[in-house]
């Protein structure tokens, strides 16, 4: 598992509102403060769109995190590369520390036998959130994070309380290590996580990123008469692009 890339930098924080370092634009949101006033984060993240925000929203308010990812779930590997590449650049652009660890194919398609034709937000997808939790509140075990967070909320289409259950049975096993439920998607979150996709131009992936998640959402589109998803194809802020 290869270390962080470097410490971050210009981290600042402020009284009321704080404004993201470094931006072309700049965003106003509230000031954040992790559980227990702590300022060292381990931040799971899924992608560069849904991370994005959080990741602005966080260096604006000074809070010292470093990006974990570690999604076995997405399939092909092709599109495994592309999502992780994509944070890793925008991890890179701010000075931020990223974790990688790594593509666990196996050990995920072995935990979701007999899920395969579960629907979305059931209980396959607990088991993807467990298990992508589990491994990052052991690393914030053994790195000295107290506490962990993810990115994974932030989108529309997921069950946040689903998540947030996944995150708190997570980090529950380990001793003064909590789970931030933060509503990344309140005070404008959500509208700022397209802003930001589409000013880095982020690679949009067009389903959630199991291949069941892939099958799935290929059938609904034939069955509307839409094309399959050609992978590599869509970019946020291009004119290929479709929200
Ligand atoms: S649909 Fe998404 S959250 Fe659910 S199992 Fe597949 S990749 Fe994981």
């Amino acid at each position: 598992m290869p270390g962080p890339h470097g410490p971050p930098k210009n981290w600042k924080s402020g009284p009321i509102f704080a404004k993201a370092p470094r931006m072309s634009e700049e965003f106003e949101r509230p000031v954040l403060t992790p559980p227990g006033g702590e300022k060292k984060v381990l931040l799971h993240s899924c992608c560069a769109p849904c991370s994005g925000e959080v990741m602005e929203a966080m260096l604006a308010s000074g809070v010292e995190y470093t990006i974990f990812f570690y999604n076995p779930n997405i399939h092909p590997k092709r599109e495994y590369l592309l999502r992780k590449d994509e944070n890793v650049r925008f991890a890179e652009k701010h000075g931020v520390p990223f974790v990688d660890a790594d593509y666990d194919r196996d050990n995920w398609f072995a935990r979701a036998k007999g899920m395969e034709h579960e629907p979305e937000r059931g209980i396959r997808c607990t088991m993807c959130f467990d298990m992508r939790f589990e491994r990052t509140a052991l690393y914030a075990h053994e790195n000295g994070f107290p506490v962990m967070t993810s990115s994974l909320g932030i989108s529309r289409w997921k069950n946040m309380k689903q998540i947030n259950d996944c995150g708190v049975r997570a980090a529950a096993p380990y001793e003064g290590l909590s789970y931030w439920d933060y509503n990344w998607r309140k005070g404008g979150g959500s509208a700022r996580m397209i802003e930001i996709s589409k000013r880095e131009e982020f690679y949009q992936q067009e389903y959630c990123g199991c291949v069941y998640s892939l099958r799935d959402t290929n059938e609904h589109r034939v069955s509307t008469g839409r094309e399959r998803i050609v992978l590599g194809q869509n970019y946020y802020g291009k004119d290929t692009v479709s929200e």
